[in-house]
């Protein structure tokens, strides 16, 4: 539930709520918005049996909330998140625009490949060094070897670096070296690694679990938040359906839906969600116009040679002519680009 409070109410009024419900043992959160405060209530509701909150001073009304998520609900936290990195902002005014490999396979192709994608405008590098593979044979990444050739090509290109962390162990190898902790569409269920990852205190790419509900992302994003950590951001990578023309299906619909029902940023992954290069611009373009915050794309200097994902990879003409079609876009949509 949520404590609204009056538009003259005082700081005062704040901590005496703050301080009955924490006497209770419930968390109070609160949400200066520019005309409405408000405390969100976190714990067990049936401490407050009999308690009349609603008579304290400064409180206009209480709200039930009937989502299981509450940190990272819209009710809860009325102003829209924009996690900062450095100078990079996810949810701000600009379409961030993440690219890079699936896997990092060898310095000078991840070199090459943060050149490119400096060049055609991104801001982040993505590329993994944790691979989950759906088969043990293939290729599994380079892990910390690779995190050093991802540090390396931020210090030559001033790119933010973002990686798959698959285990408790490669959270604090990566913690070390990136900027963004991603947790892969496989573990977006995998409760303790989402809580290992909020305790980080880095921002985390939350991607959509494959079947996974909207509800069911929102609580997992939940998890991160609850243990502190505000810096979240949902990726929509597309999700199972009968469809077979393509890896995944797409659903643009998760953006308007979590605009209405979060306060967190969205971006999506058009490259896994339909797994073929062809089909990458056009969903690029459909997710901005939907209003996605940004975008993560798999872009390869060599797509036919890649160890994994190279159907789905762009090169780097491809991604620069890409870049320069979202523009226009992005402008319609009220956003800038780098
Ligand atoms: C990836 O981004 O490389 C990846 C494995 O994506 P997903 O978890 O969405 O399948
Ligand atoms: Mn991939």
């Amino acid at each position: 539930m949520i404590i609204v409070l009056k538009q003259n109410a005082q700081e005062k009024n704040i901590e005496q709520i703050t301080k009955e419900l924490e006497s209770l043992g419930l968390a109070a959160h609160v949400s200066r918005g520019e005309t409405t405060t408000i405390i969100g209530v976190i714990g067990d509701k049936t401490k407050l049996t009999g308690k009349n909150l609603d008579l304290m001073p400064g409180v206009e009304k209480i709200v039930a909330i009937t989502e299981s998520y509450k940190l990272a609900n819209k009710q809860f936290h009325t102003s829209a998140t924009v996690v900062k990195i450095g100078d990079v902002e996810i949810g701000g005014d600009k379409l961030v625009v993440m690219a890079g490999p699936c896997a990092v396979e060898s310095r000078l192709q991840l070199l090459e490949t943060a050149q490119a994608v400096k060049k055609g405008g991104a801001s982040i590098l993505r590329g993994g060094v944790y691979k989950p593979r759906t088969s043990p044979y293939s290729f599994q990444g380079l892990e910390e070897e690779g995190l050093k050739y991802m540090r390396e090509a931020r210090n030559q290109t001033g790119l933010k670096i973002v990686c798959e962390v698959t285990s408790a162990h490669a959270i604090e190898l990566c913690a070390q070296y990136v900027d963004i902790l991603q947790i892969g569409a496989r573990n977006m269920q995998n409760f303790e690694l989402l809580k290992f990852a909020g305790k980080s205190g880095l921002p985390i790419l939350l991607k959509r679990g494959l079947s996974a509900t909207i509800d069911e992302w929102l609580n997992a994003a939940e998890y991160i938040l609850s243990e502190g950590n505000p810096n979240v951001i949902l990726c929509e990578r597309g999700i199972r359906t009968y469809e077979t023309a393509t890896r995944n299906t797409l659903d643009l619909s998760a953006v308007p839906v979590i605009k209405a029902k979060s306060h967190l940023p969205v971006i999506v992954d058009p490259s896994h969600a339909c797994g073929v290069r062809a089909y990458v611009p056009a969903l690029s373009k459909a997710a901005v116009a939907c209003g996605c915050d940004g975008l993560i794309l798999e872009v390869h200097p060599h797509p036919e040679a890649a160890l994994s994902d190279g159907a789905q990879s762009l090169n780097p003409e491809d991604f620069e002519k890409l870049m320069g079609e979202l523009k226009p876009l992005a402008k319609i949509m009220g956003r800038l680009m780098a």
